[in-house]
């Protein structure tokens, strides 16, 4: 920290304000928020709480220079994506930050950003540390809590062979953004380049849908990694084989435009960062989630079974697996 800004400093001017810090009264559960040693939450009777934490450091899970306000969105919309995976509520979280320098003007856009997300999310500010960075570079740590009725969470083990795989929305956007990300010239057009952009710092952590799948989907997790990749922790967990159809796979039309086909759909498989909700589903509750589809104004798509036997098979038009590296495509993160 520089002289200039102490840490009591940047806390009360860029934490502890409006929109942003948990406030006692007026978010539930939470009796303290930030300024004593600890924040204090009330677990109601009946509720569990889902605590989740991912850390985001500089020049690993976003680039060197990125834009304050982006990079918290995205810390913030990564941990909200965990609470949604378990079908569970914000309530609210733990910020820990180290920084090279204080620059108010960096803090300022931070703030907004998490601000903006934490009012969007109900998931409002209840804590946290900063220190100096030793190296130089930007880390942030989030812990999110959230709430969760007692015995509801999706687990990514309850998938059982005859379920049916679903994912929400549509996936590739976030692996076709890294190279614009990452500073390498290419012939973009101006609306796509903003949405995947967009896509890769602002992913929509669907927590609504989180929330309409407890009782529903057998199993869930989050994309983070990429769909099969992410899929094979559900196939671990479950002790089952999940099939997959590729080309019932959502592949975004924008990821399609500016990588081209047979790469969008690589994308879509193997790169990761979409943050969208991929679950399985038994037969009866099919129709339900389809339903939740419309209401939520939502695309949900069908894309392969879960079979007995263990591991993730993809399935090309001719029904042969198909070819294709399985993790850590082009990937900005570790
Ligand atoms: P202590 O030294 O007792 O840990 P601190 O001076 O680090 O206390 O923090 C004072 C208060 O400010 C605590 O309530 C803490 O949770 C909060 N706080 C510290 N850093 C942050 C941050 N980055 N975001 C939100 N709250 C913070
Ligand atoms: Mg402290």
């Amino acid at each position: 920290m520089t002289e200039a800004l102490t840490e009591f400093d940047i806390i009360q001017r860029f934490f502890r304000v409006a929109g942003l810090a948990a406030v006692p009264g007026q978010h539930p559960g939470i009796q303290l928020g930030i300024g004593d040693d600890c924040a204090l939450l009330t677990v109601p009777a009946g509720q569990q709480l889902a605590m989740s934490m991912d850390m985001l450091n500089e020049g690993i899970h976003f680039p060197v220079g990125a834009a304050a306000e982006r990079i918290a969105h995205r810390a913030l919309a990564v941990n909200l994506s965990d609470l949604a995976a378990m079908g569970a509520t914000p309530a609210g979280f733990t910020l820990g930050l180290s920084l090279p320098n204080a620059d108010p003007d960096w803090l300022a856009a931070f703030s907004r950003g998490l601000r903006d997300m934490a009012q969007c999310h109900a998931c409002p500010l209840m804590g946290g540390d900063i220190t100096g960075s030793a190296d130089g570079r930007i880390g942030i740590t989030i812990q999110v809590h959230g709430l969760i009725s007692t015995g509801s969470a999706l687990l990514r083990s309850g998938a059982r062979p005859g379920d049916r795989v679903m994912v929400s929305g549509r996936l590739g956007n976030a692996a076709a953004a890294l190279p614009m990300i990452q500073g390498q010239p290419g012939s973009t057009s101006e609306p796509d380049r903003i949405q995947l952009e967009n896509s890769y710092f602002s992913p929509e952590p669907r927590l609504d849908l989180g929330r309409r799948l407890v009782g529903r989907a057998s199993a869930a997790i989050d994309i983070s990694d990429g769909l099969l990749a992410d899929l094979r922790h559900i196939a671990r967990a479950s002790a089952v084989r999940l099939c997959l159809r590729a080309s019932d796979v959502p592949v975004s039309a924008v990821a399609r435009r500016v990588a081209g086909h047979e790469h969008a759909l690589r994308h879509a498989l193997c790169g990761g960062d979409d943050y969208e909700l991929a679950f399985t589903v038994p037969p009866a509750a099919c129709d339900t989630v389809g339903l939740l589809a419309e209401e939520l104004g939502l695309q949900i798509t069908e894309i392969g079974e879960v079979e007995a036997g263990e591991g993730v098979l993809c399935l090309d038009e001719q029904g042969s697996p198909l070819e294709m590296a399985s993790a850590g495509y082009e990937h900005f993160r570790s």
